[in-house]
Protein backbone atom coordinates (compact mmCIF):
# COMPACT_ATOMS: atom_id res chain seq x y z
CA UNK A 1 0.00 0.00 0.00
CA UNK A 2 1.46 3.38 -0.61
CA UNK A 3 2.79 4.76 2.27
CA UNK A 4 0.41 7.64 2.09
CA UNK A 5 -2.56 5.87 1.67
CA UNK A 6 -1.73 4.12 4.58
CA UNK A 7 -0.81 7.56 6.63
CA UNK A 8 -4.47 9.19 5.36
CA UNK A 9 -5.93 5.43 6.59
CA UNK A 10 -4.62 6.17 10.08
CA UNK A 11 -5.45 9.18 10.36
CA UNK A 12 -8.75 8.93 9.42
CA UNK A 13 -9.41 5.73 11.27
CA UNK A 14 -6.97 5.41 14.81
CA UNK A 15 -5.07 3.01 15.97
CA UNK A 16 -6.00 -0.66 15.14
CA UNK A 17 -4.40 -1.27 18.71
CA UNK A 18 -5.18 -2.22 21.96
CA UNK A 19 -3.84 0.04 25.32
CA UNK A 20 -2.94 -3.11 27.05
CA UNK A 21 -2.18 -3.28 29.98
CA UNK A 22 -3.97 -0.18 30.57
CA UNK A 23 -7.63 -0.82 28.74
CA UNK A 24 -9.92 -4.18 27.69
CA UNK A 25 -8.22 -6.37 25.17
CA UNK A 26 -10.01 -7.99 22.77
CA UNK A 27 -10.82 -11.54 23.06
CA UNK A 28 -11.28 -13.95 19.93
CA UNK A 29 -14.13 -16.43 19.93
CA UNK A 30 -13.17 -19.56 21.15
CA UNK A 31 -10.21 -18.75 21.73
CA UNK A 32 -8.00 -22.11 23.52
CA UNK A 33 -6.87 -20.17 26.89
CA UNK A 34 -6.30 -21.05 31.04
CA UNK A 35 -7.34 -24.48 32.01
CA UNK A 36 -9.47 -23.90 34.81
CA UNK A 37 -10.04 -26.44 37.51
CA UNK A 38 -13.11 -27.25 40.03
CA UNK A 39 -11.71 -29.88 43.07
CA UNK A 40 -15.35 -30.47 44.30
CA UNK A 41 -16.30 -31.89 40.60
CA UNK A 42 -13.05 -34.06 39.88
CA UNK A 43 -13.64 -37.56 40.86
CA UNK A 44 -9.91 -38.44 40.49
CA UNK A 45 -10.43 -40.76 37.38
CA UNK A 46 -6.93 -38.97 35.90
CA UNK A 47 -8.14 -39.44 32.18
CA UNK A 48 -6.57 -35.93 32.38
CA UNK A 49 -3.35 -36.72 33.30
CA UNK A 50 -3.20 -39.59 31.21
CA UNK A 51 -4.26 -37.74 27.87
CA UNK A 52 -2.17 -34.34 28.07
CA UNK A 53 0.92 -35.41 25.70
CA UNK A 54 2.73 -32.37 27.50
CA UNK A 55 2.55 -33.63 30.74
CA UNK A 56 1.34 -30.31 32.22
CA UNK A 57 -1.16 -32.02 34.20
CA UNK A 58 0.05 -34.38 37.42
CA UNK A 59 -1.60 -35.80 40.28
CA UNK A 60 0.23 -36.52 43.37
CA UNK A 61 -0.49 -38.87 45.98
CA UNK A 62 -0.37 -37.12 49.42
CA UNK A 63 -1.56 -38.41 53.23
CA UNK A 64 -4.90 -36.05 52.23
CA UNK A 65 -5.83 -37.31 49.14
CA UNK A 66 -4.64 -36.88 45.65
CA UNK A 67 -3.09 -33.40 44.92
CA UNK A 68 -4.03 -31.56 41.21
CA UNK A 69 -1.57 -29.73 39.22
CA UNK A 70 -1.14 -27.71 36.13
CA UNK A 71 1.83 -26.05 34.60
CA UNK A 72 0.44 -23.68 32.09
CA UNK A 73 4.03 -23.05 30.54
CA UNK A 74 3.97 -27.16 29.44
CA UNK A 75 0.10 -26.81 28.05
CA UNK A 76 -0.43 -26.46 24.52
CA UNK A 77 -3.64 -25.63 24.76
CA UNK A 78 -5.31 -28.60 22.85
CA UNK A 79 -8.19 -29.20 24.99
CA UNK A 80 -8.15 -32.62 25.30
CA UNK A 81 -7.85 -32.89 28.94
CA UNK A 82 -11.51 -30.95 29.09
CA UNK A 83 -12.96 -33.14 26.05
CA UNK A 84 -11.95 -36.29 28.09
CA UNK A 85 -13.32 -34.94 32.00
CA UNK A 86 -16.28 -36.86 32.16
CA UNK A 87 -17.75 -34.33 34.86
CA UNK A 88 -16.39 -30.76 33.79
CA UNK A 89 -14.07 -30.40 36.79
CA UNK A 90 -11.17 -29.17 34.02
CA UNK A 91 -12.49 -26.76 31.61
CA UNK A 92 -10.52 -24.60 29.04
CA UNK A 93 -11.11 -20.68 29.52
CA UNK A 94 -11.06 -18.12 27.07
CA UNK A 95 -8.55 -16.51 29.29
CA UNK A 96 -4.98 -15.51 27.90
CA UNK A 97 -3.91 -13.84 31.30
CA UNK A 98 -1.40 -16.34 31.57
CA UNK A 99 1.91 -14.26 33.20
CA UNK A 100 2.25 -14.69 36.48
CA UNK A 101 5.15 -13.74 39.50
S1 LIG B 1 -10.55 -36.04 33.96
FE1 LIG B 1 -11.80 -34.61 35.19
S2 LIG B 1 -12.68 -35.88 36.85
FE2 LIG B 1 -10.96 -37.04 35.95
S3 LIG B 1 -9.17 -36.49 37.24
FE3 LIG B 1 -9.19 -35.05 35.48
S4 LIG B 1 -10.32 -33.27 36.24
FE4 LIG B 1 -10.78 -34.95 37.64
S1 LIG C 1 -5.10 -28.36 27.13
FE1 LIG C 1 -3.90 -30.12 26.35
S2 LIG C 1 -1.77 -29.66 26.94
FE2 LIG C 1 -3.07 -28.30 28.17
S3 LIG C 1 -3.39 -29.38 30.10
FE3 LIG C 1 -5.11 -29.94 28.74
S4 LIG C 1 -4.46 -31.85 27.69
FE4 LIG C 1 -2.62 -30.90 28.60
Amino acid sequence: MNILKLFYRNLTQGPSTVAFPFGPAWTPPKLRGRIRFDLPACTGCRACEQVCAPGAIRFDKTPEGLRFMMWHNSCVFCGLCNFYCPTDAIVQSDDWHLAHP
